[in-house]
């Protein structure tokens, strides 16, 4: 399988001269610049050595307090979000939303100021409204990281991706990426169209009309309702889960039919690039929008992407964290004088 490669170290551009990145927040990629996204990427290059090493512990965050509030489940960006804050020495607290106050009527807002009254330096936020995370930011005190917003925004994953995608292809610049399947419900498909586009990539997206959002061409992508058509020439094929929770009505006529139609086996990868990376978010429905061999093949670079995870969100935590400290320093140098 493509993961047990070790990536060649790549070489990355050198920081470009006066860049500061200035965002307390993580809300969407549609806020950061290609420098932002640059930056973010390179830290992460490094931090994935941290988590190579036997120790991996930094002590950078050490007396910070990350909060992680999920109204939605999540297995991967939820445990990845906490590990990559206890690699940086932070201690990070994971609420329960199904056993908190939420489930006793409290909103949001409530839930989220009262966290705010503990201090924390952080707040990671899933949420299955788009635009949660952007009310929050506005309401406490500290930095808030958008961990998935409805269909709107999920940031973390198309950096993660896009680190996936340099450290095997060398740059994202000039490949072609299909996103495949559910795009109509997938934040993760939003956030990866803009973020590809800014780093100049070339961007498909395939999927039959119903699972579509209209005017989806005007994010810069090409459309294809057949992966016979939209799969040659492509350099990494990323595949989306059906996201039956967000479907009303059926969208599809059957998942046999689906998968016949969309969904990545052997014989459909074969018409993309030779070595074309094959790459999933997770949770994978196997069957249904990708077959195990090629989940589990050669080309997947799927738990390459897990691990990504916790490097980027290391890199992510890290530079909030530094500019939020900067930016304070700065108001209370201003208020002194
Ligand atoms: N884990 C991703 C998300 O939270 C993709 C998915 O759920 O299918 O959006």
């Amino acid at each position: 399988m493509a993961q047990s490669k070790t990536p060649s170290p790549i070489e990355f551009e050198p920081p470009y001269p006066g860049y500061v990145f200035s965002h307390q927040h993580l809300l969407g990629i549609a806020d950061l610049s290609p420098h932002d996204i640059t930056h973010l990427l390179d830290r992460a290059h490094e931090a994935v050595s941290v988590s190579r090493q036997v120790e991996k512990k930094k002590v950078t965050l050490r007396g910070r307090t990350q909060i992680n509030l999920f109204f939605e489940s999540s297995t991967r960006t939820q445990s990845s979000f906490e590990l990559a804050g206890k690699r940086l020495g932070a201690d990070v607290m994971n609420m329960s939303v199904g056993s908190s106050s939420v489930k006793k009527g409290e909103t949001l807002i409530d839930t989220a100021m009262t966290l705010n009254a503990m201090q924390p330096d952080l707040l990671v936020v899933r949420h299955h409204s788009a635009g949660a995370a952007e009310l929050l930011a506005q309401k406490v005190g500290c930095s808030v990281i958008n961990a998935g917003d409805g269909a709107h925004e999920h940031p973390t994953q198309a950096l993660l991706d896009a680190l996936t995608i340099r450290r095997h292809l060398g740059s994202v610049e000039r490949q072609t990426v299909a996103i495949c399947g559910d795009i109509l419900h997938s934040r993760v498909a939003r956030s990866n169209i803009i973020l590809l586009n800014a780093l100049g990539a070339r961007v498909r997206v395939i999927a039959p009309s119903t699972l579509l959002p209209s005017g989806i061409e005007r994010l810069g992508v090409e459309v294809f309702n057949r992966m016979e058509d939209g799969l040659p020439g492509c350099d990494v094929v990323m595949m989306l889960r059906l996201q039956r929770e967000r479907m009303e009505g059926a969208l599809i006529p059957s998942v046999r039919e689906y998968f016949h139609y969309f969904g990545l086996d052997a014989k459909k990868l074969k018409m993309a690039n030779p070595n074309a990376l094959v790459m999933h978010p997770g949770p994978m429905n196997r069957g249904v929008e990708i077959s195990s061999e090629v989940a589990d093949g050669a080309q997947s670079v799927i738990q390459v992407q897990v691990e990504m995870g916790v490097a980027l969100r290391m890199a992510v935590i890290e530079t909030l964290i530094e500019t939020s400290d900067r930016l304070s320093q700065k108001r209370s140098h201003r208020s002194a004088v």
